[in-house]
């Protein structure tokens, strides 16, 4: 299987092939069955097979599936309407993906600037360590070396400086600046979380130098930390926001939401979609937050994120050569290895239990946002296994 794939060979794959998915369980072709806490990068935010979307999704594929944006969209102004109402946004525009609602945001926050006549006002200050996707903007706006390397001059524009310190930012803002763009809790950068006095630090600056605060909560929203937005924690909002991930439960769906203000420049012409926001992608995002806004889920996540917060805190204070560190927020996790990433994650596969490599040598544990305290437990079961199972080799080899 890894000769002559016919694939293009950007993945570097585990070998598993999964047939079919159960909650938070996934089923291998011959029948194993693993505990999925990487649900496909924060993105089965109800688990697999969730059977309200199951539902959702056959009653729409009867009816229609594609329309483009030519004509008017019912399950867009309804999905739109219920976002407005539980944010701080006016306005709503769907995308399929979360660099496409980055993109988005991108373009509205400059385009805001130009119609007020500051052309020149295009800059966004960025962070190290941040992911906002892979298409040509989002990885200069990441600014990762290793995204940009070989795609040709780096987008302009983006002005990245160290993640966390305000008179940093400060400095960074000039005359061409138009916005600050912000994961509250950086996913892949490694579950850093940009904290409540940050958060309020970068509000405060936009409003005193009239830029405009962008958050990229692909990954930390629809309910991942505990709030519907990771931002209400800092008891903040901010003018645009880039949304995906968990919020199509599976299916691929993004978007952008702006302020009434924010979103005006963005006018008939200037800015458009194929599939976004297309019937079935609008079914079943109304089917997610169906559930997401149910009485008490968003308690269920923090309540079932405590279990895992107590249960790896110990597994730190008891594998401290294995574990450093436990970061992150709600049910968006991180555990900071002290041997490589790769070689945890590998053990953990072996207790069958699944995560996602991060940057400075984390791992995520993203589990469905519907995992019961009881599968949390065994989870954190299987993760004792493997620092065990590392440990004694650790003692063997010193020995
Ligand atoms: C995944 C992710 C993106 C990109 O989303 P895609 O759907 O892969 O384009 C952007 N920002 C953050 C924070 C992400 O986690």
């Amino acid at each position: 299987m890894a000769e002559a794939t016919p694939l293009f060979e950007t993945y570097n794959r585990i070998p598993l092939r999964f047939e079919r998915g159960e909650g938070v369980w996934l089923v291998t072709e011959s029948g194993e069955r693993y505990l999925d806490f990487a649900a496909g990068i924060a993105v089965n935010s109800l688990g697999h097979s969730h059977p309200h979307l199951v539902e959702t999704m056959k009653a729409q594929a009867e009816k229609l599936w594609h329309l483009s944006n030519l004509y008017e969209s019912p399950g867009q102004e309804k999905l739109a309407a219920r976002l407005t109402a539980a944010t701080f946004a006016d306005k709503v525009f769907f995308t399929n993906s979360g660099a496409e609602a980055l993109e988005c945001a991108i373009k509205t926050a400059r385009r805001y600037h130009y119609a007020k006549g500051h052309p020149e006002r295009f800059h966004i200050i960025t962070f190290e360590g941040a992911f906002h996707g892979r298409t040509l903007a989002t990885i200069a706006a990441g600014g990762q070396a290793k995204y940009l390397e070989g795609f040709g001059p780096k987008a302009p524009g983006f002005d990245q400086i160290p993640f966390g310190d305000l008179d940093l930012v400060k400095a960074a803002i000039t005359d061409e600046t138009a916005a600050i763009l912000i994961e509250p809790v950086q996913g892949e950068g490694g579950l850093r979380s940009a904290g409540r006095e940050f958060l309020q630090g970068l509000r405060a600056l936009c409003d005193e130098h009239g830029l405009l605060l962008i958050l990229d909560e692909v990954q930390c929203g629809v309910g991942r930390t505990g709030k519907l937005f990771a931002h209400e924690w800092a008891g903040i909002t901010p003018d645009i926001m880039a949304v995906a991930k968990g919020i199509g439960g599976g299916f691929p769906l993004g978007a952008c939401l702006a302020t009434a203000e924010a979103a005006a420049p963005m006018v008939a012409g200037t800015h458009g979609t194929t599939y976004g926001g297309n019937p079935m992608a609008m079914a079943i995002g109304n089917a997610v937050l169906d559930i997401v806004l149910e009485d008490g889920f968003l308690e269920h996540v923090r309540d079932v994120a405590l279990v895992f917060r107590q249960g790896l805190a110990s597994l730190q204070d008891r594998f401290p050569d294995i574990i450093e560190d436990v970061r992150g927020e709600g049910l968006m996790l991180g555990l900071k290895a002290r041997v490589p990433h790769s070689e945890l994650l590998a053990a953990m596969r072996d207790e069958h239990v699944l995560g996602v490599l991060a940057g400075d040598n984390v791992i995520r544990l993203l589990p469905p946002l519907t995992t019961t305290a009881e599968e949390a437990r065994d989870g954190i079961a299987r993760i004792e296994r493997a620092a065990a199972k590392l440990q004694q080799e650790q003692l063997k080899k010193s020995a």
